[in-house]
Formats: structure tokens, sequence, C-alpha cells
């Protein structure tokens, strides 16, 4: 995910005019913008086929990133091999696959009606471990936002049963549309998130959810929908995966739906209105039903993090890390001109540039670093964070002792900015580091201005968040310095329509890269920081990540 493709809807702007970039730092390494637009070039060409996990384009990235972080001046930090540190960390990951195509319909009193995948819906490969799914004239049910939280007082299904049913369910969370209520107002609370959609679906034992598109509250457009969906689906590998996955799931259109809902005598528009009550029950749609079969491929593959590290030279046992996801979404369905290679340039080829230029310019400062960096190229963020979330779950560096996780995520390749962001705005020390680092380049720290899309949720740093780790995912400003707010939105609303997660993510030999060698340096500035210091930042006192950081702290004396 991007919070490139957020800052579209950015209104937290302030037009503060500086008319020139401020001087750096004196001790601030540079950053090569033709180096790295040579990198992204590459990385982002068919040759690399988008970059899947698991397929011929990994092995390439792998190839690539291996050499240049080897280049760079790196060491390996992955797996232990014979006693050794290899260059990669590898991911067991549940791939799964639609063979075909997907027989789908509903039956509206009586009159079965043929759906197309991709078109008014998109089905998921099953991830529950089935191998073949055939549902025959599963009721419908409307479930709300489909939220359980009882320390809200909060349960949208009140005890219905959803054995052999399809859940439709709203997505975000039930105070979106209002802005006030006791989930976080607009803010994206995890509730809010699909994949949490998913898991309340299967610990309600319904049959199958399929989730109500709609393209503000869940904050990109169908083309992502279809697009993320339909092809191959990963997960990490789990003991029962039944637990976290309804057999079927998938979206539905939103125009789509309310139409079912106007079949069913309903009125889409007043029961989204209920739902968003804590008085709201469940309503099935009566006279229709849903079907589905397919065969599903299911097989457990092996997928690599890429992992470079230099080791401190006084605390090697402490780490702080930088990451970046290596993945992008393979080869998929055609675009209009017949592109079926999704390049991924801006996500994330530069971010993975990003993280080996990093690497260079602490391999070849004067001094080591105090504490050891690590340089944490991430698989599968596309399919869900699964990179991460197996690093988190199993560390090459004990998490108690990482220090800060500075994640780096489709940055903007154009000129530099006046301002910056990151995904979500938690309160802790670490993001009130970078803010007032960002000071001595005149740089403004712009709140994550679209709270409500939940992209706390949807960056790499997340995994490591959820386990106490301080952790911020970087995002590009949009002031630009050349051609102000202005400029940037049009960057952004161009992106977002014609590029995020589409075949047209394609390196440009326009892109000058100037603005990202600035933001490195920033963040250059806060990771060397935190290297050579001995300071253990950490979560607000009422931030919801604080008890996980203080249940290690006898780790950190
Ligand atoms: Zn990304």
């Amino acid at each position: 995910m991007t919070r490139f493709a957020a800052s579209l809807l950015s209104l937290s702007i302030t037009l503060a005019l500086s008319p020139a970039l401020a001087a750096p730092p004196a001790d601030a390494p540079t950053f090569d913008p033709q180096r790295m637009s040579d990198m992204v070039k590459t990385l982002s060409s068919d040759a690399f086929e988008g970059r899947g996990p698991a397929t011929a384009g990994e092995k390439k990235t792998i190839d690539y990133v291996t050499a240049q972080m080897q280049a760079a001046g790196l060491q390996p930090g992955g797996d232990l091999v014979d006693g050794n540190r290899g260059w990669t960390q590898a991911v067991p990951l549940l791939r799964a696959q639609i063979s075909g195509e997907p027989e789908l319909s509903v039956d509206i009193d009586g009159k079965p009606q043929a759906l197309s995948q991709g078109e008014q819906v998109a089905i998921r490969a099953a991830m529950d471990g089935s191998t073949s799914v055939e549902i025959k004239d599963a009721p419908i049910v409307f479930v709300g936002y489909g939220v359980t939280a009882p320390e809200r007082d909060w349960d949208d299904f009140k005890g219905v049963d959803l054995k052999g049913k399809i859940a439709l369910v709203l997505v975000n969370d039930p105070d979106f549309e209002t802005g006030d209520g006791d989930f976080g107002g607009k803010a994206m609370t995890y509730y809010g998130r699909w994949t949490y959609k998913y898991e309340e679906a299967a610990r309600q034992g319904a049959t199958g959810m399929l989730v109500i598109h709609e393209t503000e509250p869940a904050s990109y457009g169908w083309a992502t929908v279809k697009n993320s969906n339909t092809n191959t689906m990963f997960d990490v590998v789990r003991e029962k995966p039944s637990d976290t996955h309804p057999q079927m799931e998938g979206w539905i259109q939103r125009d789509f739906a309310v139409q079912l809902f106007k079949d069913a005598g309903l009125d889409f528009e007043a029961l989204k209105k209920q739902a968003q009550s804590r008085d709201f029950k469940p309503v099935e749609l009566k006279g229709e039903t849903f079907s589905a079969k397919y065969a599903v491929d299911s097989q457990v593959i092996t997928s690599y993090n890429i992992v470079g590290r230099i080791e401190g030279s006084e605390r090697p046992d402490e780490t702080v890390v930088y990451s970046a996801h290596w993945d992008h979404l393979g080869m998929g369905e055609p675009d209009a001109k017949g592109d079926r290679i999704y390049n991924g340039a801006v996500d994330n080829a530069t971010g993975t540039v990003a993280l080996i230029e990093m690497g260079r310019a602490f391999a070849n400062a004067a001094e080591k670093p105090k504490r050891s960096l690590v340089f944490l190229n991430v698989t599968a963020e596309e399919k869900g964070l699964l990179g991460s979330e197996y690093y988190a779950s199993k560390p090459l560096y004990p998490l108690g002792k990482t220090v800060a996780v500075l994640n780096m995520d489709a940055l903007d390749p154009h000129g530099p900015a006046r301002d910056f962001s990151t995904s979500g705005s938690a309160k802790q020390d670490l993001l009130d580091q970078l803010v007032e680092t960002a000071k001595q380049w005149d740089l403004r720290y712009a709140t994550d201005s679209k709270p409500e899309a939940g992209y706390f949720f949807r960056s790499d740093h997340f995994p490591f968040a959820k386990r106490g780790v301080p952790a911020v995912s970087f995002g590009s400003g949009e002031d630009m310095v050349d051609g102000g707010v202005a400029a940037g939105r049009a960057i952004s609303a161009e992106y977002t329509a014609n590029r995020y997660h589409q075949p047209a993510d394609e390196w440009e030999a326009s892109w000058a890269f100037t603005g990202m060698a600035r933001d490195l340096q920033l963040l250059h500035a806060v990771g060397s920081d935190l290297a050579n210091s001995d300071r253990w930042p950490n979560w607000s006192q009422d931030s919801e990540f604080r008890a996980a950081r203080d249940a290690t702290a006898a780790e950190r004396k």
C-alpha cells in the first residue's frame, strides 16, 4: 500500500512559502538521484515480471538486490546457514489460486443470473484449506459493519446463524460516515479493515463473506479491488486456517449490491444508516441466494525476505531497522493496452532502492554505528504484509532490543517537497524525533490527512508496532518546492487514477529523484542518531502499543 496514493485527498497542508530548499546539515551524506533512477528502472523493468513472490521475478529480484547490497558494503544478515548468515530469510507461505474461471451466480426469485469474476464481484482463492468450493443457493445476510467489539458494547451479529450463508458487510467502521462515535470518529480502527471483517466472519461461522465496495470508505477504487483479489492469494502458514478465513472471501461492487437490496425490497442507504447504530440487527435478503463453484490450487511455497546488515561497534545486539517491501503484483489481468506486467516502479522499487542506498550511506561512513543496522527488504507486502509479519513473528534479531523501524513504501520519485508525512499518526517518541529532525531541512510534518483510510494498518511497520516496537512508515510530501500543493496534488491524482496497482506503474525518464535524495538524508539522520545513542524511544502513555513494549523492558537494561 502507499501513503503516496493517499495524499490525493490531503487537506492538512499549510501554505508556508519558503522559496528555496534549506541547506542540508553539513554532515549529511548525499544520495545520488541518477543511481536511484537507474536502479528503479532496472527493478521495475519487464524482465522482473512485476516482482511477484515465488515467481521467476522473485529470483531475479533477490539476485539483483543482494548484489547491490553487497556492492554497497553491507554484510548478509539473513538466516543462519552452517553458522553463517545468508542474504535471505525463508518465508513459508500458503499460495492459493482459483483454477480456471469460477462459476458464480445469484438467484433472484427463482431467476438465476450469472456473475463475472472481476465485474460484479471479486472472489479470492479460498485460504481456509479448501481445495474445492461448492456453495449452492446460500442465503444472503446483511451484517452491517460486521463488528463484534464487546469493549465498545457493540455486536452487529446479535446471535444470527451464518452457517451455510453468505454475509454482506460494509467496509470501514460504524462512525466513518458520521465522523462521530465509538470507533475513532473519521479515523479507521482495525474494525474497519477488510482483514478484520473476514476474520470475524470465520469466528461467526459464516460460509462466505462479501465486502461491499464503496470507493470513499474503502479509500480505493474497484480496479484496485479487482487486481488485488482475483490473482494468486497468499497467507502465512496457519495451524488452523479456518479459524481465520471463511471458505469464501470476496468483494461485491456497490451498485450491484444496491440492486440486490432493491430486488429484495430493501433500501441500501437506509440499512447503512441503521448499521451506524448499536441497535442494528442482521437482515436477510429474502428471495435471493448465492452460488459458487470453483477449484482451488493451494500449496505451501517459500518466498524470501532479503536482509543486509551492518554490525554495531559497541552494542551489536541492539538493532535499528530500515525496511521496505520488494514485491509487487507480478503478472495479472491486462489493462486497456494489453499490458499484463504490474511493474511497481513507485510501489515499491523506490523503497527498495532507498533501502540499498541507505545501506550504502552507512557502510561508507567514516565510523561504524554503535548499534547494529538491519536493512530489511520484505516480501509479500501486497499480499497482506506477510513478509514483515513473518519477520516480526520470527525475528532474526530480538524485537525487545530492536530500537525502531523506519519503513519506506512508494516514495515520490519527483522533485523535493516542503513537507513529508507518515502512515497514520500514532503518538510516539520516534515520530516526535522525525518531526524535530526534519526542521533542519525546513521540512514540515503533515499529519496523516486521511486517517479514515487506515494506512497505519496497511504498511510493513504495523506488524512491528502491534508487537510494541516503535515504528513509522515514511511518506513523501505534497507541497512541492516546484509548483506547491497544486503540483503535488496533480502528481498524486494522476498516480492514483492511472498507475496505483496498475500495469502503468512504470519508470519515467523525467523523474528527477531529487525529492527522495533529500528525504533519505532526513531518514538517515534519524536512524544514525538512534544507532549512535543509547536511547530507547517508546510509545505515548495512552498508546495501544505501549503495554507490549513495556512488557520487554527488562531486555533493554
Ligand atoms: Zn507498497
